[in-house]
């Protein structure tokens, strides 16, 4: 690829102890200059740089750097941005320019595709003696499931404050909680329970989201799992649906009495969904002491529905339970895919079916081992 430039991660940069001094873990706008000094040398002067920064490195940059900063801001091209990692793939995507950054962007893989297909793009650094070399950053490829579950965590942290990581947060996240203020709007929408997370304040304390008091703590929440239907020609996803622990429901087209109808007038459904059968599939769920186990059965489907694990895709016998592994794709009729999703913590609003019309849509309900054997023998 012809190189036009590139764009570069300051933040990234300026925090990074594998640039001089190394092993100090502290911003310094220095390691700029020095990897401005490396692209140079490898590219010539011409290949010009467009510098791209997180508003909050102002205030963390010393008071000198902060002067050398307005300086540097006079004589190259220097963006802020609240959140810097967008703005610069946006700019790279749009300009056709390399990146300099040592970060993987899980979390913005689903926006920018590019970023997993041109590995190549993307630069790191080393510091070798005292000179700085670019380098390939090494792109890994990941899965959607990691990607999923890298962006369900940025909105967690930034909504609620909540790290799914850490072991306290995460009991918050796995259990229901009451609000018991009566002149709390939020209590007097969901007396029961609450559909969303508390907050936790700045003393770590989980509070309710609408009046920031405490909040009661109820039982644990069951783990759903979520299902990301999409087009098998184009990939293009067009709908997601929850199934409930202990909860089965079947998967077609048309009016289902318990099910998700991939055909709704709701949804973008690729023109070939014809072809799946009205009770093509079905779902259930199963609490298991680890993760909810997922079976999945094709109910006699005219067109069948093919397993893909790893690079062995296999037909699933009609009536035969299958459990469904993470990374496992269903394809039904040739022309509708199905998958887990990564998403681990669900709101209650986040376990409701999605709205599908009159046309199907439905509801779940509990799971009958009957349900198993659609012709009922
Ligand atoms: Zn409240």
């Amino acid at each position: 690829m012809k190189v036009l430039g590139a764009v570069v991660d300051v933040s990234n940069v300026c925090w990074s102890d594998a640039l001089p001094p190394t092993g100090r873990h502290f911003p310094l706008l220095e390691r700029v200059f020095l990897v401005r000094e490396a692209w140079r040398r490898r590219y010539g002067g011409r290949a010009p740089l467009t510098l791209v920064a997180d508003n909050s490195l102002r205030r963390q940059l010393s008071f000198e750097d902060q002067g050398r900063l307005r300086q540097l801001e006079e004589d190259t091209e220097l963006h802020f941005a609240k959140t810097a990692d967008p703005v610069l793939l946006a700019l790279a995507e749009e300009r056709g320019l390399h990146v300099i950054s040592r970060d993987q962007f899980t979390d913005l893989r689903r926006d920018f595709p590019w970023i997993a297909s041109t590995p190549a793009r993307f630069l790191g650094w080393s510091t070798d003696g005292g000179t700085v070399r670019l380098e390939p950053s090494g792109i890994r490829p990941v899965s959607v499931q990691v990607v999923s579950r890298a962006l369900e965590g940025k909105e967690l942290k930034f909504h609620q404050r909540l790290d799914h990581r850490n072991p306290v947060h995460k009991g918050i996240l796995g259990h229901h909680w009451r609000c018991e203020d009566e002149t709390c709007l939020k209590a007097q929408i969901w007396p029961d329970r609450l559909h969303d997370w508390p907050r936790l304040n700045a003393r770590g304390v989980a509070v309710c989201t609408g009046c920031s008091g405490a909040v009661r703590r109820l039982g644990p929440r069951t783990r759903p799992r979520s299902f990301v239907v999409a087009d098998l020609r184009t990939g293009a996803e067009y709908l997601r649906f929850p199934v409930g622990e202990g909860d089965a429901l079947e998967v077609g087209r048309g009016e289902l009495r318990y099910g998700i109808n991939l055909a709704s007038a709701e949804v973008d459904a690729p023109a070939d969904v014809n072809l799946v059968s009205r009770r093509h599939l079905m779902i259930s769920v199963e609490r298991t002491s680890g993760n909810p186990r997922v079976t999945v059965v094709d109910l006699e489907s005219a067109n069948g529905t093919t397993l893909e694990r790893g690079k062995s895709p296999r037909p699933l016998v009609a009536g035969e339970p299958v459990t469904l592994q993470e990374k496992d794709r269903l394809v039904l009729a040739d022309a509708v895919t199905i998958r887990l999703s990564g998403q681990q913590h669900f709101s209650d609003e986040q376990q409701q079916l999605p709205r599908l019309g009159t046309a199907g849509g439905g509801r779940t309900r509990m799971f009958l081992p009957e349900d198993l054997n659609p012709a009922g023998n």
